[in-house]
């Protein structure tokens, strides 16, 4: 896959928390259609890098275009106005660890309520298309019930549906399965998988090595803070060349139990 007309750039992007230089420089350009897949150890920034997407975190330098929206950082620059990241946002769908459902509304209203709040889609429309969204993340049967009836899979799958409510044309999702447990893994996977087979533009940071290697185009690993090695997923995962890819992916087998592939 080519990324000469991405729908995603960032260039250099850098971000720092006090005297920590948590993202030295991150360059990134994704295809229309394409999953790439961020690994690399705890701490090495890949949360930040992605929070720096949707501009959750404001970098101290670099660029970033997503469609139409085009934004450059760095002490000249201006800091984006909430409108913009409103826009930015709509475009750009995020799904985290932690679902981060509204308890007191039901599965339904939670996956309609950015459409509604957000693009004043009259309530009847965005209600079918909650409908076949939480039909496509298989919880059809779900819409009246709320979130504390839900196993940690089926919120999760709420929570993607509601960031799908929104059309974006870009998804962004950080280590969505490490806080189920085991058996709910895959049920999440699946849908994440779906959507890939359905040309969706992903990027995902994970630690499910097999399954960033299978439906990823290609894999990045991040250490201390740079982008060490990018490419295409059964290269970086089966013949990791970078000495610390090469160190974290033996740690990662060793942890599995599994043999390196
Ligand atoms: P990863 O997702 O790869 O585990 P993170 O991007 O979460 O890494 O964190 C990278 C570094 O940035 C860590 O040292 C973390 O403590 C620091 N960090 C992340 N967010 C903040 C924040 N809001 N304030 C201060 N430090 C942060
Ligand atoms: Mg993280």
């Amino acid at each position: 896959m080519t990324q000469a007309n991405p729908i995603l750039a960032a260039k250099n992007i850098q971000k720092a928390f006090g005297d920590n230089q948590v993202l030295k420089g991150v360059s990134l350009a994704v295809a229309r259609g394409e999953v790439v897949s961020l690994i690399g150890a705890s701490g090495s920034g890949k949360s930040t890098f992605l929070r720096c997407l949707n501009l959750l975190e404001t970098p101290q330098a670099g660029e970033l275009a997503i469609g139409r929206h085009h934004f450059e950082f760095g002490k000249d620059q201006r800091v984006p106005g909430k409108a913009q990241l409103a826009l930015l946002r709509r475009d750009v769908g995020m799904v985290f660890q932690h679902f981060n459902l509204f308890p007191h509304r039901s599965v339904l209203d939670n996956v309609i309520e950015g459409p509604v709040q957000v693009k004043n889609m009259a309530k009847a429309e965005a209600k079918e298309l909650g409908r076949d969204l939480l039909a496509k993340v298989g919880l059809a049967d779900k819409a009246d019930s709320f979130p504390s009836r839900l196993s940690g899979g089926q919120k999760q799958r709420v929570a993607i549906a509601r960031a799908l409510a929104m059309k974006p044309d870009v998804m962004l999702f950080d280590e969505v399965t490490s806080a189920l447990d085991p058996e709910l893994v895959s049920e999440v996977l699946a849908v994440v998988r779906n959507l890939a087979s359905e040309g969706m533009t992903m990027i995902l940071v994970t630690h499910e090595m097999a399954f960033a290697a299978d439906v990823s185009n290609r894999v990045g690993f991040m250490s201390e803070g740079v982008m060490a090695e990018i490419g295409a997923a059964a290269d970086v995962i089966r013949k990791p060349q970078n000495p610390r890819l090469v160190a974290f992916l033996n740690r990662f087998h060793q942890q599995a139990g599994t043999a390196p592939a």
